[in-house]
């Protein structure tokens, strides 16, 4: 038996509603009928949420949530269910509307919101959309039917977040499935304690539902589907060349999903990881894509690295000091007391020193994390034993995930030198003894810079992109661009370099284009654009923070060597014809290429001699081989 399990976008527009039926159709064959799971209505749980925050603040704005709620769906029933059967089912859903504006209403004179209302509140969302999908299928002539979630899974009482109770689910699941001989059309995200009171798994929750009850009929294959092909490589809307990963373990999935895909919730996977119940998940919006399939063994076209993820906004705390070797159990105290207090810790390092730990948390937990652990070690920080401990913010945690490394050496080696290449420092590092992952904390203002550098060294069958900053556009400045252009093919296809132009300016204007300045129409626009200002050129450069970025200086200017300095010390490197750097005091010169050493960058300038005949090529091979 298969489940299928459809997100909010796949049953929150038209569109995706039609592509559900024609998925569902597809899974149709007379000796197996599939299970099928729905999430409420994007954005509908959130709208739920507000309802409740409003109707707890007694501001009636709550209504008016409820109303937009009731048009998203009454709209999509207007337009997919024929008129003969619209009664019917608007009937259904002004019922549960109703009784929720009831329990609103409750919130709204009591101004007090439980858990336990909560969760209430939020089941309506699963519960309307379920009817309506239901509905859509019997109209199809599917022999479908609502099943209400909280019939089979049976959790604790933890309300809005609750623990399953395997044992009694799986007794009521394998109960329901014998001689099953219609579609169920299930509920995700609600269950039900054992008194039947509502509870939710957790916001995301109904590919958890999935995965329960995958697991308590041992189905064959669990489809998640969602709108985006699969589980990508990277973010894609940070690393544009992020592809499909085909194949995941589930160990890889988890890690993954913990650390910042959020393709999948991440409980999801562990009760199929027990069973070794694969999991795929496909595109709603694009369903012949083959999507990614986690399961438990690998591949032997598997790449060592399967893709690379990160967490926003994390907070370092040290625990450091003059006289910590030899205190006892500094570590489990930290564990402890950080745990009491609910603080999730993203990363842990120690150096065998043992005169520093460093802990990374959420930026929303560290100044929990702060007080909490001043408290634990106040009479050590009293003796001077240990630093008051300090959150620093502003850090986002960039890993690289992948099964393969467990048999292969340099794979973290190639990630901190790709990292230093491109001038991110790192502040913290961690590997799991697992090595199915490397962790490496730097600052949020480099993240971006890091997904591509890193997925650029892991996954460069891609091209390289250059991007090039370009000042003077005269003569030399304009054949150059004009040169690139039409070599632009030939670069791309046989060298795989890719130049984009993203900055340009003259002693009037200046511009800039994240994704690159058009080589053909850039005088024109260029002339319409904004006045100079060589600080500003120089700090936007800086804030792009763009991987492989190149300033080309093409005027003979004193004004624009003076920035040099500045420039190479961003690790953004300099190609010139302009012959003032080199020609000034030896000094100076050699100034600029220690900082360009010391910043992991290049400092050229083959045009200062002969015109661009390969002469200083020509002396420092020469002096290289001696
Ligand atoms: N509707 C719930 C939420 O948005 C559950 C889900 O979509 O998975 O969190
Ligand atoms: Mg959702």
């Amino acid at each position: 038996m298969k489940v299928l399990k459809f997100g909010g976008t796949s049953v929150g527009s038209i569109i995706a509603i039609q592509n559900v039926i024609k998925i569902i159709k597809n899974n149709l064959s007379n000796n197996e009928l599939p299970i099928v799971i729905c999430s409420a209505m994007s954005g509908v749980t959130n709208k739920l949420n507000l309802a409740a925050t409003y109707a707890t603040q007694q501001n009636e704005n709550y209504l008016k949530i409820l109303k937009e709620i009731e048009t998203a769906h009454l709209t999509v029933i207007y337009q997919l269910i024929s008129i003969k059967r619209q009664s019917d089912i608007i009937i259904q859903i002004k019922m549960l509307l109703n009784k929720l504006e009831d329990i609103l209403h409750g919130v709204f004179l009591l101004q007090e919101l439980s858990n336990k209302s909560q969760a209430l509140i939020l089941s309506f969302g699963e519960q309307i959309s379920c009817h309506i999908i239901t509905e859509l299928l019997k109209q199809h002539k599917i022999n479908a039917r609502y099943i209400d979630a909280r019939t089979l899974i049976k959790t604790d009482n933890n309300y809005t977040s609750a623990i399953v109770n395997f044992e009694a689910t799986n007794r009521l699941v394998k109960k329901f499935i014998k001689n099953l001989n219609y579609i169920p059309i299930i509920t995700g995200f609600i269950a039900s304690t054992i008194d039947n009171e509502t509870t939710t798994l957790g916001r995301g929750g109904s590919d958890y539902t999935a995965s329960i009850i995958g697991a308590g009929i041992k189905a064959q294959l669990i489809e998640i589907w969602t709108d985006v092909d699969g589980v990508m490589t990277a973010d894609p809307r940070q690393v544009k060349t992020a592809t499909t990963i085909p194949y995941l373990t589930y160990k890889e999935a988890m890690e993954l999903s913990h650390f910042g895909a959020k393709i999948i919730y991440s409980p999801t996977l562990y009760p199929l990881y027990k069973q070794k119940i694969p999991l795929v998940i496909k595109n709603t919006f694009n369903p012949t894509h083959q999507g990614t399939v986690v399961e438990d063994k690998s591949h032997l076209s598997d790449s060592v690295i399967k893709g690379i993820s990160s967490i926003n906004n994390v907070s370092i705390l040290n625990i450091e000091g003059s006289n910590m070797v030899g205190i006892p159990g500094i570590l489990g105290r930290v564990a402890k007391a950080l745990a009491n207090n609910k603080i999730n810790v993203i990363l842990v390092t120690q150096a065998s020193s043992e005169h520093s730990i460093c802990i990374v948390v959420t930026q929303e937990n560290s100044h929990l994390a702060e007080s909490t652990l001043n408290e634990v070690f106040n009479d050590e920080i009293r003796v001077g034993k240990i630093d008051k401990i300090k959150a620093l913010s502003g850090f986002s945690c960039c890993s690289i995930v992948g099964n393969g490394m467990r048999s292969y050496s340099g794979m973290a080696g190639r990630f901190f030198a790709t990292l230093g290449k491109h001038g991110i420092n790192i502040n913290a590092i961690a590997q799991g003894s697992s090595e199915l992952n490397i962790s490496a904390v730097i600052s949020t203002n480099m993240l971006n810079k890091a997904l591509n550098v890193v997925h650029e060294a892991f996954f460069s069958h891609n091209v390289i992109t250059l991007n090039l900053f370009f000042i003077g556009v005269g003569l030399i400045g304009s054949t150059l661009i004009t040169q690139i252009k039409s070599n632009a093919d030939y670069l791309e296809q046989e060298k795989r370099i890719k130049i984009r132009i993203i900055g340009l300016a003259n002693s009037k204007k200046m511009l800039f284009a994240e994704t690159g300045i058009d080589m053909i129409k850039w005088q024109q626009i260029l002339k319409t654009s904004t006045k100079i200002n060589l600080s500003t050129y120089v700090s936007t450069m800086k804030q792009l923070n763009l991987a492989n970025s190149v300033f080309i200086d093409c005027t003979s200017s004193r004004d624009i060597v003076a920035l040099y300095e500045k420039i190479l010390s961003a690790s953004i490197a300099i190609s010139t014809p302009n012959k003032i750097a080199n020609s000034v005091s030896y000094d100076e010169y050699k100034h600029l290429r220690n900082l360009a050493n010391k910043h992991n960058t290049k400092f050229l300038y083959e045009t200062n001699v002969g015109a661009g005949l390969p002469i200083i090529n020509t002396l420092q091979n020469i002096k290289l081989s001696g």
